[in-house]
């Protein structure tokens, strides 16, 4: 791609309709109206990040065109904003904590912390580089994984943003991800982070293991864990972290959760797709409040996004782009996904995932106890369960999204996904006859192509 290659615009004949949207309130107390996202996605950021609106089809987070759904403008725009808000947070004295493991982040929140995943402290990091097109910017986002693979190993799948943190110096204050069963690369990063050049707190919240969830002594060491970790994250936020700011906290995730699983349940019911793969992930994914670093914002987005779903399914409007009979695929595993362009080009839509719908899905009993009832919920997350359990959970989920087939997807070095991933798809094959595929990724990004070769021939063989 060259610097000269026409970028996405939004279409200028939505604006009026656009602007007369919801605002998006944060947790400041400070809302930005419609009228003010507009100019930032139309004015301002197509300057500053040329790449995210670049055309290309082989761009699997390209912007979505189903315009007429304000969440997918508003949600780019969190994106876009992230170096922006999360730069002025940290220097207003909030600490920024990284975590890792598809864990719930109520604790770190109600501690006075701001919780990224590797994909926002990502984003963090390279939005602080301006005017990079897409094929720069893919190039500088290699760069940069490569010093982590030199640093840690090359044996693991290297998407924790260690780089990030360490070479890249980002203010991360805290390195505290859950050991848990779905990720090996939480302690080999963990780990590093130990001798790096960059030294950031550590703190690992450790996850029993095996039918955890019915062990008392599990449930009373992992709340004691979360107590010490908001202990240690409200000394860095200089805040008291009292059970009422923690049973508050989990009130705010609570809605985002039931609104998410209100929110899948319309949409896997309806006749026709109400919106295309990629706005319905960002919408799914809202449910579990850290996508944006900000929870509050996420959560007005996410509220709009609900009455637009259940508006389209009740007039039987389909998403744009999607073809009339979809064959309905179902991503299993951790980070891999195909281009969901791509997927509807070739006559399919991908309907859901399971890895953080495990935590979206699990509501945190709101009285008693709040480091307790938080510390069940987390050891109960249905991804983290031995297999057959696990199984079972997905077999639900398959048969509520009227899945056609299965597609387990994982990085190479994934070690738990990749061992687990057999056992799985023969159980789902037994119980329900679906068809499944495996593919193991490589992360350098060269085997997209291949990756996606595969994903739509399995796309025309279930056609
Ligand atoms: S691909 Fe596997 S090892 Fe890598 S971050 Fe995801 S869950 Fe962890």
């Amino acid at each position: 791609m060259s610097k000269t290659e026409t970028l996405y615009k939004y279409p200028e004949e939505i604006k009026n309709e656009f602007v007369k949207t919801e605002d998006i309130a944060f947790r400041n107390g400070i809302r930005v109206s419609a009228a003010e996202i507009w100019r930032f996605m139309t004015e301002e950021a197509p300057i500053r990040y040329p790449h995210a609106f670049s055309n290309s089809r082989y761009y699997h987070r390209r912007l979505s065109g189903d315009v007429h759904l304000p969440s997918t403008i508003k949600h780019n725009y969190l994106m876009l904003t992230m170096t922006d808000r999360i730069t002025k947070a940290r220097e207003s004295g909030i600490p920024i904590i990284f975590v890792q493991g598809g864990q719930s982040v109520d604790p770190y929140y109600a501690a006075g912390g701001i919780a990224l995943r590797p994909a926002s402290t990502g984003l963090w990091a390279r939005g602080r580089v301006e005017g990079l097109n897409l094929r720069e910017e893919e190039l500088s986002r290699m760069d940069e994984r490569e010093k982590a693979r030199r640093s840690l190993s090359v044996e693991i799948c290297n998407t924790a943003g260690y780089e990030t943190i360490q070479e890249g110096n980002l203010p991360v204050d805290m390195v505290a991800p859950y050991l848990c069963l779905r990720c090996s690369d939480v302690s080999y990063g963990l780990e590093a982070h130990r001798h790096g050049k960059h030294k950031v707190d550590l703190f690992l919240v450790d996850y029993p293991l095996d039918h955890q969830k019915d062990k008392e002594w599990a449930v009373d060491y992992l709340a004691k864990t979360l107590q010490r970790l908001t202990q240690k994250i409200g000394k860095l936020a200089g805040k008291e972290v009292t059970e009422e700011a923690l049973h508050k906290e989990i009130k705010l995730h609570n809605e985002g959760r039931k609104l998410a699983i209100e929110t899948a349940d319309v949409w896997w019911s309806a006749k026709v797709p109400p919106t295309n793969g990629a706005d319905r992930r960002d919408i799914f994914q809202m449910g579990g409040m850290e996508l944006h670093g900000d929870p509050n914002a996420t959560l007005t987005v996410l509220k709009e996004s609900n009455g637009y779903v259940k508006d389209r399914v009740k007039y039987g409007v389909k998403g744009e782009g999607v073809a009339e009979d979809a064959k309905r695929l179902f991503v299993l595993g951790s980070c891999v996904f195909p281009n969901d362009f791509r997927v509807e080009e070739a006559g399919g839509i991908i309907v859901g995932n399971d890895n953080h719908w495990s935590d979206i899905t699990t509501i945190v009993e709101e009285t008693g106890d709040p480091y307790e009832k938080l510390a069940k919920a987390i050891l109960s997350y249905p991804y983290e369960q031995p297999i057959e359990e696990r199984a079972k959970w997905t077999i639900e989920l398959l048969k509520k999204s009227r899945a056609d087939g299965a597609l387990f997807l994982y990085n190479w070095g994934c070690n738990t996904q990749s061992a687990i991933s057999r056992m799985l798809c023969d159980i789902i094959k037994e119980e329900t006859d679906l068809p499944t595929l495996i593919i193991e990724h490589e992360q350098r990004g060269e085997q997209t192509e291949q990756l996606q070769n595969r994903v739509n021939a399995f796309i025309e063989m279930l056609e």
